[in-house]
């Protein structure tokens, strides 16, 4: 379709948006620009939501609050935020209407090649030569690692002289990028599972499933389902489609995805590569997968050092994106130079300070048990910090797991118990500080009691494998307390 029809395709449509928050309101005001008829649905009604609800109000966008499960009539397409269950009763109302429900991330694709015909009559010129449908998408979903690799192959392209952004789960609202100012060679979109499970018609040019552990299975019902919605990455992949080696779930994701004629599986491992693979040998990236001859050649693209912080689930991101990049045709020195570039968000194995030979380091991000895992293999001699909400985790796998390296362990947060339970179970002789405190100074007192432990040569690592809400807002706030708690500790010890 082209994308005239495709923007009149939207006129007098009736669209009920669920959700008044970021992704929401970001998709109400794109359809209603386009001349659909939004209802926006939300089960809140507080001073925020009215708020909200008024400005949307003045731009002929109506807002429903306070009644979340009837269908408003007339209804001939539900977008839904990501954080919503597929068994709202909104979803229910919706399929007994025989009416269709997708996400933001579903609106942004199907969307992509109107921002770029806007602009051009807007300009007065045509379409500027490229081929109508705009920017491809280079896709990126698993547990844990999707930001940060993310970012990594935005980096990367930006080195070779692309024009994009990293996009989905981070920053701008995906469909403002896609009907924004600005044109793209390519995009880097981060997909979480929910987006994706609201997302049936999304091709990607190509897409990674870093790894695959139980999380959020709440939402989706069971692994298989969540599994399923991962892997919904890879359908209709026209290059590659990349999956982690050491995690064999992904790749038999590619094995059940619908693909185009001559896409391509490639793995990544911390190895060295097989034909066919991105792999690590002598402390380089090496690439077997994008070169020519790929029995014999090999191709380096970085060294391990080049990649910040250079743990190795971190190595595993960078070859991650190093695939997708090569998949969409970058060259070796880009790869480098994207990824020396490439510094990683706050809270994400953060270096604080080194006091008394031992250094503090901020992975408040580890909000879950893989992880966790992930940063507690990155370092010899840890004393972790750990502890909050639990999630329904058990620990019993990730403390036999970092067993040999603790030194010590400070317990925080609400569901410490469960922690300190597993760590009487698998690492009986390692000390532990049960700190009986929820409060937010307790993080100063960690700190504390971790420099206790700790001997020179040591990490003090916060990788709590999480959520914080028990004692901070959020995962950020959790890491600014452990940061400042550390500097404060280094002021007095100068
Ligand atoms: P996401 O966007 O998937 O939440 P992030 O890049 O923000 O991922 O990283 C989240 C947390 O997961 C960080 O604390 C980091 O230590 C950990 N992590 C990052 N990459 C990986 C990986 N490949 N495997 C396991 N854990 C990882």
């Amino acid at each position: 379709m082209g994308s005239r029809q495709v923007s009149q395709s939207w006129q007098g449509r009736r669209i009920t948006v669920a959700g008044l928050g970021v992704s929401g309101i970001s998709a109400a005001r794109a359809l209603a620009g386009l001349g659909a008829v939004v209802t926006v649905v939300d089960g809140g009604d507080s001073g925020t939501h009215r708020e909200r609800a008024a400005d949307l109000a003045e731009e002929g966008i109506s807002v429903r609050l306070g009644d979340a499960s009837t269908l408003p009539e007339g209804t001939d397409l539900v977008v839904t935020s990501p954080g919503w269950k597929p068994d709202s009763p909104l979803f229910a109302a919706a399929a007994e209407a025989g009416v269709d429900v997708v996400g933001d991330v579903e609106i942004a694709w199907r969307l992509r090649g109107i921002g770029e015909s806007l602009r051009a009559a807007q300009s007065g010129k045509g379409g500027g030569g490229r081929r109508e449908g705009a920017a491809p998408w280079l896709a990126i979903t698993g547990t844990n690692g999707k930001t940060t690799t993310t970012q990594m192959l935005a980096s990367i392209l930006r080195a070779a002289g692309l024009r994009t952004a990293a996009v989905g789960n981070i920053g701008t609202p995906i469909i403002d990028v896609v009907l924004g100012e600005e044109t793209y060679d390519v995009l880097a979109v981060e997909l979480s599972s929910y987006q994706l499970h609201w997302a049936p018609s999304l091709r990607a040019h190509s897409a990674a499933v870093l790894n695959l552990a139980p999380d959020h299975l709440d939402w989706h019902g069971s692994m298989q389902a969540y599994a399923a919605d991962k892997g919904r990455i890879y359908e209709g992949n026209t290059v590659a489609c990349v999956y982690n080696v050491a995690d064999p779930a992904t790749e038999d994701l590619v094995r059940e995805a619908d693909v185009e004629e001559g896409c391509r599986a490639i793995g990544f491992t911390l190895g060295a590569p097989g034909p066919s693979q991105l792999g690590v040998v002598d402390g380089i990236l090496v690439d077997r997968a994008f070169v020519a001859n790929r029995q014999k050649n090999a191709q380096e693209l970085a060294e391990v050092a080049d990649v910040s912080p250079p743990a190795p689930h971190n190595i595993a991101n960078a070859l991650a994106a190093a695939a997708l990049a090569r998949a969409f045709g970058v060259e070796p020195k880009a790869v480098r130079d994207g990824l020396r570039a490439f510094t990683p968000d706050a809270h994400r194995i953060a270096h604080v300070e080194d006091i008394d030979a031992v250094a503090y380091v901020d992975d408040s991000k580890a909000t879950n048990t893989h992880a966790a895992e992930a940063s507690l293999a990155a370092y010899e001699s840890i004393v972790w910090i750990a502890g909050g909400l639990a999630k329904g985790a058990s620990f019993d796998e990730l403390v036999r797991n970092a067993a040999e390296r603790l030194r010590g362990v400070v317990l925080i947060g609400a569901e410490r118990h469960l922690i300190a339970e597993a760590l009487a179970r698998h690492a009986p002789e390692v000390p532990v500080v049960d700190l009986d405190r929820t409060d937010t100074g307790a993080m100063s007192a960690a700190v504390r009691e971790a420099a206790g432990l700790a001997k020179a040569g040591d990490t003090v690592l916060l990788a709590p494998a999480c959520a914080s809400m028990d004692m901070f807002t959020n995962y950020n706030k959790r890491g600014e307390a452990f940061a400042e708690a550390v500097r404060e500790l280094a002021a007095e010890r100068a």
